[in-house]
């Protein structure tokens, strides 16, 4: 299968309707009582979530508050000090950093505030490098690549490299090289805040669309309240602590 079908053209979503099913399934990701210190601080304090199949997660608190260290250790680039973390019922502290690679590689997805594109490759081969390390075949990651670059509106620049496109154009490159490999999970770090207001609503509006037509699940970190109203629930941090949990429904 080319797994092009899964970016065919839809209508918009306007609503933020539950993910299907959502109630009786498994969460993809859940967190029990997370701790982390940098240099005897703790940055995290007994954080615990659960996140479903297809459910848009909003992270928000104020700068410090431990929002990317929380992000990195559910994507397994970082560990936490203590408790659990579950993807898809395998315990990331169980892996050693081959199995975590293998999971990153394999499910999850990040896009970065700066984008993080590789400057020596197009735009095109930005979004193939996913694929390529999953060992998908070159026909499948051919017409992959094509579908997700028409899906997020830049087919034009395919073949342009980083420092020829604009930031907001590098941001729907960076968004379809995250979710070329079809992850459950979709990790996004401030995906928005280096774009002006016009071309951050314009990547808010694609990542909601796109979460709900391929089932992927978003945690979104974020300082803007506009970004947050795309998710389903809020969980406010601070100080290392969820403060807020809050349903957007
Ligand atoms: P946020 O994303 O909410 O702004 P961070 O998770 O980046 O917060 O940081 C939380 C706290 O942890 C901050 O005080 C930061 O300085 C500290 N911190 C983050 N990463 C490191 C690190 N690698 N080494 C030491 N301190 C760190
Ligand atoms: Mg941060």
């Amino acid at each position: 299968m080319s797994g092009s079908s899964k970016f065919a053209m839809t209508p918009s979503p306007t609503q933020k309707s539950r993910p299907v099913g959502t109630a009786e399934a498994a969460p993809v990701l859940s967190a029990h009582n997370l701790t982390k210190s940098y240099a005897s601080r703790a940055v995290l304090r007994g954080v615990s979530l659960q996140l479903s199949a297809g459910e848009r997660l909003a992270l928000t608190g104020p700068s410090g508050s431990g929002k990317s260290t929380l992000l990195n250790c559910l994507g397994g680039v970082d560990r936490a000090d203590s408790g659990s973390i579950r993807f898809k019922n395998v315990a990331l502290e169980s892996l050693d950093a081959d199995g975590l690679t293998e999971v990153r590689r394999r499910d999850i997805g990040t896009i970065f505030q700066f984008f993080h594109l590789l400057p020596t490759l197009t735009a095109a081969e930005n979004v193939e490098l996913p694929l390529q390390l999953n060992g998908i075949a070159p026909a499948i990651r051919t017409a992959r690549v094509r579908s997700l670059l028409e899906r997020v509106g830049v087919s034009a620049r395919a073949h342009a490299f980083p420092g020829q496109l604009s930031g907001g154009e590098m941001q729907r490159i960076a968004i379809a090289r995250a979710l070329a490999h079809q992850p459950a999970v979709l990790l996004a770090d401030e995906p928005t805040g280096n774009l002006d207001s016009v071309h951050g609503s314009i990547i808010l509006s694609l990542l909601r669309e796109l979460s709900d037509e391929t089932g992927t699940a978003l945690v979104l970190v974020t300082h803007s309240g506009a970004a947050a109203q795309i998710c389903h629930r809020e969980i406010h941090l601070r100080d290392g602590q969820i403060c807020e949990r809050l349903d957007n429904d």
